[in-house]
């Protein structure tokens, strides 16, 4: 598989880490540009950073430079160009070389979604995916394996079971619109992918 052409954005590669990414600690030769893409947030939910939200994937030496490596959370999220565009405006503004590489593999799964990020989304209003009840959580989970279509969500709100879908699509195909029927608060499920 060619990994080197400079003019095509996306390559593959299946040297990327899966699941969640804590920021690097200082020992990391690149833990300055970690800790400034972290000012890059997901423009649909501007809580959380790309890195958090498991896009942002790499920083790293290639033998075209210096690159950082952003895999979409699904292909066609119309946010991505966004995402793209902002973390050049970060290196533009600090002055750093890099190149921006799209990569599809591996793809992007909701479980790259890091645990600060969930509790982020929750408190933002939005049921983060496998979104587990405190004292259920194997139940949910369960539930959630043996028929996605009608996981229990729980309300980002009352931590209620009690809900119901309304709309399988929210205000993004990421998500699904939700209503609570104990605090009868509507609110958007982040759809496990
Ligand atoms: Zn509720």
């Amino acid at each position: 598989m060619p990994n080197g052409d400079p003019l095509n954005r996306t390559i593959t590669s299946g040297q990327l880490p899966q699941g969640p990414l804590p920021l690097p600690d200082q020992s990391d030769p690149h833990h300055h540009l970690w800790t400034l893409l972290e000012s890059v947030v997901d423009p649909e939910i501007p809580v959380v950073s790309l890195r958090e939200m498991g896009v942002l994937r790499a920083i790293r030496e290639s033998q075209h430079g210096l690159e950082v490596v952003i895999t979409p959370t699904y292909s066609g999220c119309p946010a991505m160009s966004q995402m793209h565009d902002d973390v050049a405006l970060v290196l533009q503004a600090a002055g750093i070389q890099a190149r921006i590489v799209t990569e599809l593999s591996p793809a992007w799964s909701s479980d790259w979604i890091s645990v600060e990020a969930k509790l982020k989304l929750k408190t933002y209003g939005i049921a983060p995916p496998h979104a587990c009840h405190p004292a259920s959580d194997r139940v949910v989970l369960i539930q959630q394996r043996a028929n996605r279509s009608h996981a229990a969500v729980v309300c980002p709100q009352c931590d209620s079971l009690n809900t119901t879908e309304t709309s399988h699509f929210g205000s993004t195909a990421c998500k699904a619109m939700y209503r609570c029927l104990d605090c009868l608060e509507p609110f958007d499920y982040f759809k496990p992918y």
